[in-house]
């Protein structure tokens, strides 16, 4: 039979060809394809524009705890020592200074204190007091008078870091690198699955079109798709998904490095940052927002790509309990509705400027320009038994030759980590070898040990 594969994998983002080229490089198996809808790869969350192009290691995050800190510091790494072991310096993946920073005495003695605690984590993180600061990112300190702006302001971070990556090359990266090891490896472009059967050998994925392909082991890394498709199948019923867009404004190029700032640790999302641009040269870009939307992908048009599969996982009881929890706290309210604000035209980009002036306070309102075509959306997974919306990445492994994973930030920086477990899972359900020490060696040797 034709399309007949030992593994496929449902979705061309940074998750899906991560795993390819896992498989590929380290795994027995050859017989491996991807399907993707879109007529291209990495069009959607992995795209250049849809995401905040940060390898998120967990020095700068304030809204990680250590704990988070040292797992994702392990991701990052193994991205990071990829895209150094294929020479993709100034290509695909970028050298800046990185800091985040807290503004007002509170957020200082914050920042003091969480230095401490992550020195223990990243031992070179150095310490930026106000003079530091504007010494090497001078517009941070700039105040609208022309002298420093008031408030004291300090900082944690590197003056050096490989920390910016274009997602979306690097998806290609792994595609092509893969293919010149394992010429069997193949991508279906324009093959949106529809429908996924179970049978004794395996699954059949259908596309809209009425094309086949089967598989021993299906993968699915379709983004926020992938809930949805779990359901179809009867997985993953006790979840459901808050679609949360993020948007970014341009301002010229005001930026050394990456700026994060003092996460409100009530709110889900992460607080507002800056950095240069890794697409548009001369920009730096600000943001991401977070406008809730009925969407699983973000369409250019207001009420375009109201998501009917979205509709179904989340009309039920619990979601709109764990909405209205939500939106019972006061901040969380408030910043749903600033969010809702920045969107719109004319009054938005005024309202977004007074946030945009916590990180560069002598910004004017016609430096701001909306960042149209700009971000994509976060499937935020929410727990329906726990009631709760859970954060990060959640993974739906049934132990019968599919799993599912939903990839929230920073899903695009624990590709290779993920596709790791994931290809783990695949050569013991199929039976073939995965070379994990030459994995660790290649891409993580200081885990070898451990
Ligand atoms: C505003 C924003 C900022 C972010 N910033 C960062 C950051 O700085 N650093 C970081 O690490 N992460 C960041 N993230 C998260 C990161 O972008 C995602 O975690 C990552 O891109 C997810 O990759 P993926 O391959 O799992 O999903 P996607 O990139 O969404 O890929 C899924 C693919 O599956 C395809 N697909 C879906 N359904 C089907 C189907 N039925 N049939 C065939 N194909 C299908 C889609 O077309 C798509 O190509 C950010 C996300 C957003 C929205």
């Amino acid at each position: 039979m034709e399309n007949e594969f030992d593994v496929v994998i449902i979705g061309g983002g940074i998750s899906g060809c991560a795993s390819f080229y896992v498989l590929s490089e380290y795994s027995s198996i050859k017989k491996v394809a991807i399907v993707e809808k879109c007529d291209q790869l990495a069009k959607i969350s992995t795209n250049a524009k849809a995401n905040s192009q940060t390898i998120h290691d967990g020095s700068i995050e304030t809204n990680y705890t250590v704990e988070k800190a040292k797992k994702v510091k392990l991701s990052a790494f193994k991205v990071r020592r990829y895209a150094m072991n294929k020479n993709l310096q100034n290509k695909i993946i970028f050298e800046n200074q990185k800091m985040a920073i807290g503004v007002g005495d509170e957020e200082c003695a914050f920042m003091r204190k969480r230095h401490e605690n992550f020195k223990e984590v990243f031992p070179d993180l150095e310490f930026f007091d106000k003079k530091i600061i504007k010494e090497i990112e001078p517009n941070i300190i700039l105040g609208t008078n022309g002298g420093d702006r008031l408030e004291n302001v300090e900082g944690s971070g590197f003056r050096k870091d490989w920390s910016a990556m274009n997602w979306e090359l690097l998806a290609e990266n792994f595609v092509s690198e893969a293919k010149k090891i394992n010429p069997e490896g193949e991508v279906f472009l324009n093959f949106r699955v529809k429908k996924i059967e179970q049978h004794a050998g395996g699954y059949t994925l259908i596309s809209d079109r009425s094309d086949k392909i089967h598989a021993k082991f299906v993968l699915v890394d379709a983004g926020s798709y992938s809930l949805p498709l779990a359901q179809s199948m009867g997985y993953g019923l006790d979840l459901g998904c808050l679609p949360v867009a993020g948007s970014f404004y341009f301002v010229p190029d005001l930026l050394r490095g990456k700026v994060y700032t003092v996460q409100n640790p009530k709110l889900p999302f992460a607080a507002l940052h800056g950095d240069p641009d890794v697409v548009i040269k001369g920009k730096s870009r600000i943001g991401p927002t977070a406008l809730t939307m009925p969407k699983l992908e973000r369409n250019k048009h207001l009420f375009g790509g109201i998501s009917m599969e979205l509709l179904k996982m989340d009309l039920n009881k619990e979601v709109f309990k764990i909405s209205c929890d939500l939106l019972s706290d006061k901040e969380i309210r408030d910043y749903v509705f600033r969010n809702i604000v920045f969107e719109l035209p004319y009054i938005g980009k005024r309202k977004f400027l007074k946030d945009a002036r916590k990180i560069i306070p002598s910004l004017k309102l016609e430096d701001l320009e909306y960042a149209e075509g700009f971000g994509e959306v976060r499937p935020q997974v929410l727990d329906r038994t726990k009631k709760k919306l859970e954060l990060g990445e959640k993974k739906i492994s049934t132990n019968k030759g599919i799993t599912f994973n939903m990839t929230p930030s920073p899903g695009a920086t624990s590709c290779l980590q993920n596709a790791l477990v994931d290809v783990q899972e695949i050569t013991t359900y199929l039976g073939a070898n995965f070379d994990l020490e030459r994995f660790y060696q290649d891409l993580s040797p200081e885990e070898l040990n451990h």
